[in-house]
């Protein structure tokens, strides 16, 4: 079965009920939360389900949910996974199992600290209780939960940095992509915060100043390959 059919088969066992991207992953024990969206969003374009902001049946957050709907036909011709109600698995009161994915918590280990999140206003992308004391040069990355998103790295002020991401310049790929993956991931009532790292105290060999930052970037990418890191 692909991830796919896993999808189709837990919305449809649930019988009418909303299950939000998430709860989906959960229960699937998917390895990024964005299977269980593309998914979600694939089956959705199928009149046979329902995508919209409403309170998950699983978790009772609003969220973006599915929900399969019976297809309005003529004949009384449903499919055997309509005809039988296939209750839910019980929910056991686990934590998200995301929670001691290693790579977050190394990256906070290491030094990694929240700085801010994006936010949409009037469709633009704004930084949200963002530091600026910290925005100094750094390793960032921009998160969902716990799930690492997208790494980078910068040798400019941070916050100027991330304005590219908010307002890409016309010929900036790598900006125009990551913009679009932002707003999406926004639009659909994910919470994308950023995370960040610098030298406090630089070392240095010799006279020259080693960047930490730079240092750890390929091997943390390499590690962790974040779903919106291109791969090299
Ligand atoms: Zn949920």
């Amino acid at each position: 079965m692909t991830v796919l059919d896993d999808v189709r088969e837990l919305i449809v066992a649930l019988d009418k009920r909303t299950i939000c991207d998430d709860c989906i992953t959960n229960k699937l024990q998917l390895s990024v939360r964005q299977y269980a969206n593309q998914k979600s969003r694939v089956l959705a374009k199928s009149p046979l389900f329902a995508r919209n902001k409403d309170v998950c049946s699983t978790c009772g957050k609003i969220k973006y949910v599915i929900r399969h709907q019976y297809q309005q036909s003529n004949n009384n011709n449903l499919s055997l996974t309509e005809k039988i109600h296939i209750p839910a698995k019980q929910e056991k009161n686990s934590p998200r199992i995301f929670s001691n994915t290693p790579s977050l918590n190394e990256l906070k280990a290491i030094g990694f600290k929240h700085i801010g999140n994006w936010i949409l206003e009037g469709g633009v992308l704004k930084l949200n209780q963002f530091d600026m004391k910290k925005s100094i040069p750094a390793l960032y990355a921009f998160i969902s939960e716990t799930n690492i998103l997208y790494v980078g790295k910068t040798n400019q002020m941070l916050a100027k940095r991330l304005y590219f991401y908010a307002k890409p310049g016309p010929t900036q790929s790598t900006n125009i992509r990551i913009n679009a993956n932002l707003k999406q991931a926004v639009l659909d009532g994910q919470s994308i915060d950023i995370i960040a790292f610098h030298d406090d105290i630089p070392k240095k060999v010799g006279s020259f100043i080693l960047n930490l930052s730079a240092g750890l970037e390929d091997d943390i990418i390499r590690q962790i390959s974040p779903l919106w890191n291109v791969r090299k």
